[in-house]
């Protein structure tokens, strides 16, 4: 399991790999997940088990790592919120809402 000290040094650095895309898709799906099982914000759908990333925990997780500012996590949501992975506060993925 990935721990906290495997995540990248600098923030920016973290920010760019987590969510570079290309044609909107995003291009390291695999190093996010990573990050959020890293940061303990990784759970899975409890109808089908498919991988999602709680929000709050993601944005606290890595905000106290990074030892980021209120705007800075904001902003961090946002781009997990867009970044077309499988997002959830509530432990269900897309599918089972
Ligand atoms: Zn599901």
């Amino acid at each position: 399991m990935p721990t906290p000290d495997e995540l990248p040094t600098a923030y920016a650095e973290f920010f760019t790999r987590a969510f570079a895309k290309r044609d909107n898709v995003l291009l390291s799906p695999t190093f996010l997940f990573e990050c959020a099982e890293a940061v303990e914000s990784l759970d899975e759908c409890i109808e089908c088990g498919k991988p999602i990333i709680n929000i709050t925990a993601f944005g606290e997780g890595i905000g106290e790592h990074y030892v980021l500012t209120d705007e800075q996590i904001e902003r961090l949501e946002e781009a997990l919120e867009d970044s077309g992975v499988e997002v959830s506060d509530d432990d269900v993925c897309s599918d089972h809402v």
